[in-house]
């Protein structure tokens, strides 16, 4: 008898993002005459880099002449992709080769797509608040999950003990949803930790390119012992505004081995079996983006972004609401008020404010009662929250 794949069956029904659009869209059109401030999906708004735009163009001219056309390029990337990727790792001390690197089309589809190098058997760590789908991807696959809860007291920056026995773990930082980075140290804690008991480290550094303070990691990488239990998703949608273009990349170190067996390999194997690579012109706009023009374009806008952080913070401060995050990270996690869940304060804000945050409830348990704010609105909307946050609330 066919059967579908159960784990799909345990999700809720919409997805966490799909549901907030729609309660937009609900609001939006009892009130057509409202404008609201959209602070909630951690989307970018300032456009591609003129350096990006350049190289794009190039690009499609090229492909519009048989003698610089390109069919299929290599599954993994290109070579002038890679060397972008290790060119821009170097320049903070972290020595990659390109046959570690996999070129991809974005953070989210690495993050579900690495699982299938792990048998289903294995029990995943999930620190939370976390992205929903790190726990959405495991229970399609059916894979339990051990939850290990951030928290004020911890700073939202769970940190392993000897007694936690997991197979994987997904590590975030700079965090979404709460802004919190791990130190050096914290995360030296988590690499001597899955180091000690043959675990693999998924750690997600789509926000790295936040991070301002010195003593904040933007890879893995950076910290001893982390190639031989660490593989590292990330992308250029928050470094280089690419959510609508799609570009990423993954790095599975060579000397990670579980058992005896390269997760290098099989990733390569994995790779050249379910897809035919990225496109051309975008790897062209991906390398402009790492590019030393395209790193200093894209740090104003990230620049931006911060000072929106700043913004909304002030105001908060003002408004005598708690909140952590809105540094070294797009994000601000914010307390409701009054012991408010987070689907209600995120009602009221947009009721009586029309502001849109995120309600905290959507990124596990331990983010009930709690909103998060986006730094990636205009800076004419954050300015307009942040007068509302500190004249409404
Ligand atoms: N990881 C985290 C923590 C994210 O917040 C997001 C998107 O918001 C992603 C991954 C997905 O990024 P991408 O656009 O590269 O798929």
């Amino acid at each position: 008898m066919i059967r579908v794949n159960e784990g799909y069956l345990t999700l809720e029904p919409t997805f966490f993002f799909t549901r907030i659009g729609e309660a937009v869209a609900a609001y939006e059109k009892r009130h057509p005459e409202k404008r609201l401030l959209h602070l909630g999906v951690g989307d970018v708004t300032k456009p591609l880099a003129p350096v990006v735009i350049e190289a794009m163009h190039r690009a499609v001219t090229e492909q519009s002449e048989a003698a610089s056309f390109h069919g299929y390029l290599p599954e993994t990337g290109t070579a002038f992709m890679k060397e972008a990727v290790a060119a821009y790792y170097a320049k903070r001390g972290v020595d990659l080769s390109t046959e570690e690197i996999f070129i991809s089309s974005g953070a989210g589809d690495d993050l579900g797509a690495i699982l299938h190098l792990f048998s289903s058997e294995n029990r995943v760590l999930l620190p939370e608040p976390a992205y929903p789908a790190y726990e959405d991807a495991n229970r399609m696959d059916g894979r339990r999950l051990v939850r290990l809860a951030g928290t004020p007291e911890n700073g939202f920056l769970p940190l392993p003990t000897a007694d936690m026995d997991a197979e994987l773990v997904y590590l975030c930082s700079p965090n979404n949803p709460t802004g919190a980075v791990y130190t050096r140290a914290q995360l030296q804690r988590w690499v001597d930790w899955a180091n000690g008991r043959q675990a693999v480290i998924l750690f997600d550094a789509a926000y790295e390119a936040f991070v301002v303070d010195a003593d904040v990691p933007r890879s893995i990488f950076e910290l001893p012992g982390a190639s031989a239990c660490a593989i590292e998703i990330s992308s250029l949608s928050k470094t280089a505004g690419f959510t609508g273009t799609r570009l990423g990349y993954t790095v599975v170190p060579k000397n990670l081995r579980v058992n005896g067996t390269s997760l290098n390999d099989l990733w390569r194997r994995d790779r050249c079996t379910r897809t035919n690579g990225v496109s051309y012109i975008l790897q062209r706009g991906g390398e402009a983006a790492l590019s030393e023009e395209g790193q200093r374009q894209n740090r104003a806008n990230i620049a931006g972004y911060l000072a929106n952080g700043r913004i909304l913070s002030d105001a908060l401060r003002t408004a005598g609401l708690w909140f952590t995050g809105g540094k070294n990270a797009p994000y601000l996690w914010v307390k409701c008020p009054n012991g408010m869940s987070g689907w209600a304060f995120f009602s009221e804000l947009m009721e009586r404010a029309q502001i849109v945050g995120t309600p905290g409830e959507g990124f596990g348990s331990t983010g009930a009662g709690y909103l998060r704010f986006s730094c990636f609105g205009s800076r004419e909307d954050t300015e307009e929250a942040a007068y509302r946050l500190k004249h409404i609330l």
